[in-house]
């Protein structure tokens, strides 16, 4: 008995060797293991990303805001924020010198620009 006779599978068509087909119970005739396992397979379970782990965008926000230095410029008044490791030796605007640190709070800004009206 020759066990590698062509066997035409029933839902493909293609003629495979006689080890490669087996016996489908719900097309009830031989079938080769590709459509075999096509039609028996479990869906694998898709597994989704837990986005619990990023950052919220207000969060990064905040943190940028907290490592900022306000600056402000007696030559021309101009003001500009810098991160806090970063030296800032003049204005980038007029290139003054005269810097001035400005606290951390919009609070006190807003309270000097009423005093001085500027
Ligand atoms: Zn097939
Ligand atoms: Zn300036």
């Amino acid at each position: 008995m020759d066990n590698n006779l062509p066997v035409v599978c029933r839902a493909c068509n293609r003629t495979v060797k006689m080890d490669q087909v087996k016996f489908d119970e719900t097309r009830r005739s031989y079938v080769c293991i590709t459509c075999f396992n096509s039609t028996h397979k479990t869906m694998p379970e898709i597994r989704r990303t837990n986005p619990s782990s990023l950052k919220t965008e207000a969060e990064n926000l905040k943190s940028v805001k907290d490592s900022m230095v306000k600056y402000s410029c007696l030559g021309c008044k101009y003001h500009f924020s810098r991160k806090k490791d970063k030296q800032v030796a003049s204005c980038p605007y007029c290139g003054s010198k005269k810097l001035q640190t400005l606290g951390d709070t919009a609070n006190q800004i807003l309270e000097d620009a009423d005093k001085y009206n500027f």
